[in-house]
């Protein structure tokens, strides 16, 4: 039978409890907000989700972040003690990029550079021009295109391209670069040049503030859970209501009435701001008072799909890797387009000499892989470790376990524009209404927890 329950009020009503949504209302707790979390499944974190298993640790969604921007830090402080912050070891500075038949290092300097194999000759000499290049002047130039011009064609090949398949699971020719890469974008439009941009960077001065932006790769102590649990508990379970189905948002008077239904029973909440951090692609259902048109502005969005295989070895075979992963450029022709290597950069990832790695098979340009059997992808992944890991033939992985992301990474393609104005146009329109999450302001976990600290400061 389905029940009506009373009308409760809140002052703020958070949709979706992943990193955004937990972090939004942490900040808002922390100013005493009355505020609640909806989430439609039974558990917090959203993508992120940490296992333990047989003495290996491993995430089945984001495995690190970056630490770019100060909230990041502030963040991870606010939860002191019951969450820590683990930054990489030394060892994550190494990023390795696959070409011919084996992972080479990514240049960090320019003694490496020089001498790497990745690039050509020509387009090694073509980077000392850089500077001198003209500023491009389509606002909408994809990052392929813009890196193809200031930098060469091998550059693209082995650095942009394995690096938008390691952040977006993407293809540089359809990322447009002031939506995907904005700094990059405001390097050349600022300074006329990446390297001199980034030399000015270096020389601008820093606050204490700024300099918590360390650059360093993260993840929390024990997994990234820990992270949100923590942020769970501090918010408080009794402001976290799981299961909310079908949730509806609907405008009343000068504030809002949210509905949802949870074990047979319809609810109702009264609120003055509602914030959603949910994906682009549940936005029509939450939203349905938004004319069709705009949605469909917001909507299309596309997520790319990936796969993510966990693989643990009890035994290193005298093999060890010190490197944050091994990315595969798209021209490489392989099926899988990277593997992280998270038991050389964190601790108690795998058992003591033991060995964890984190496979990504699929995104936007390889869609397809997602349909191989847990089979083949079993036999992918051990067949990799050999003939790219260079494992000897016995050895075998003692756990493989398989996360397929339907919609995992958004993707900030032309239609960018017009989403960013569709949103600042509705929340014009609707006062009280935050639309918020992945489909604008980074794709990134510190994007998230960024956008999120400044929605906590807003409201
Ligand atoms: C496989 C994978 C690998 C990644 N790797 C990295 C990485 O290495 N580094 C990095 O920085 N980032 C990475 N990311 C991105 C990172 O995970 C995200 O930026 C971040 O976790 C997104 O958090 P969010 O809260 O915005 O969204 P989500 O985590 O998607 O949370 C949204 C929440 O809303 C809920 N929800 C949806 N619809 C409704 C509804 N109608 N009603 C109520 N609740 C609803 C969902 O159930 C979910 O819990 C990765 C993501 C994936 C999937």
């Amino acid at each position: 039978m389905n029940e009506q329950n009373t009308i409760r009020q809140r002052a703020v009503i958070v949709i979706g409890a992943g990193l955004t949504g937990l972090t939004t209302a942490h900040f808002l707790r922390l100013k005493q907000r009355d505020v609640e979390v909806l989430e439609q499944t039974p558990r917090i974190g959203g993508q992120i989700r940490t296992h333990t298993e047989e003495g290996f640790t491993f995430e089945s969604g984001p495995n690190t972040g970056v630490i770019s921007y100060p909230e990041v830090a502030e963040l991870f402080t606010s939860l002191l003690p019951h969450c820590q912050l683990e930054t990489a070891c030394k060892a994550s500075a190494c990023r390795l990029i696959w070409k011919g038949k084996q992972f080479h290092a990514l240049p960090s300097g320019v003694f490496s550079g020089l001498f790497t194999p990745l690039f050509t000759l020509s387009d090694k000499w073509r980077i000392l021009g850089e500077p001198w290049r003209p500023i491009g002047t389509n606002p909408d130039e994809s990052v392929g295109d813009l890196a193809r011009r200031r930098l060469g064609n091998s550059f693209v090949d082995y650095a942009v391209d394995p690096f938008i398949s390691g952040v977006y699971a993407g293809d540089p020719d359809r990322l447009i670069t002031r939506y995907a890469l904005p700094k990059l974008y405001q390097l050349e439009q600022h300074h006329g040049s990446f390297i001199r941009g980034a030399l000015a960077k270096r020389k601008e001065p820093k606050s204490k503030r700024d300099r918590l932006a360390t650059k360093k790769v993260f993840s929390a102590r024990g997994g990234l859970s820990n992270l949100t649990d923590t942020l769970g508990s501090i918010i408080g379970h009794d402001r976290i209501t799981l299961n909310a189905q079908h949730v509806t948002v609907q405008p009343q008077g000068r504030g809002w009435r949210v509905g949802y239904q949870q074990h047979g029973s319809t609810h109702l909440i009264e609120c003055d701001t509602v914030i959603t951090t949910v994906g682009a692609y549940a936005l029509p259902s939450l939203l349905p008072f938004v004319a069709e048109e705009a949605m469909r502005k917001l909507s299309n969005l596309r997520y790319a799909p990936v796969m993510q295989v966990s693989v643990g070895l009890r035994q290193m075979h005298g093999m060890e890797y010190l490197a944050f992963g091994g990315l595969v450029p798209a021209c490489e022709r392989q099926k899988v387009l990277g593997i992280l290597f998270p038991s050389s950069c964190f601790e108690q990832r795998a058992p003591e000499g033991g060995a964890l790695f984190s496979y990504f098979i699929g995104g936007m340009r390889n869609a397809e892989l997602m349909q191989m059997s847990d089979e083949e992808v079993a036999a992918l992944v051990e067949e990799s470790l050999h003939t790219m890991l260079y494992y000897p033939a016995a050895a075998k992985p003692d756990l493989v376990r398989i996360f397929r992301h339907t919609q995992a990474i958004p993707q900030y393609e032309l239609s960018s524009g017009e989403r960013l104005a569709t949103i600042e146009g509705l929340q014009q329109q609707y006062p009280g209404l935050v639309i918020a999450g992945n489909l604008r302001g980074g794709i990134g976990m510190a994007d998230r927890i960024r956008q999120a600290t400044e929605l906590g400061r807003r409201y």
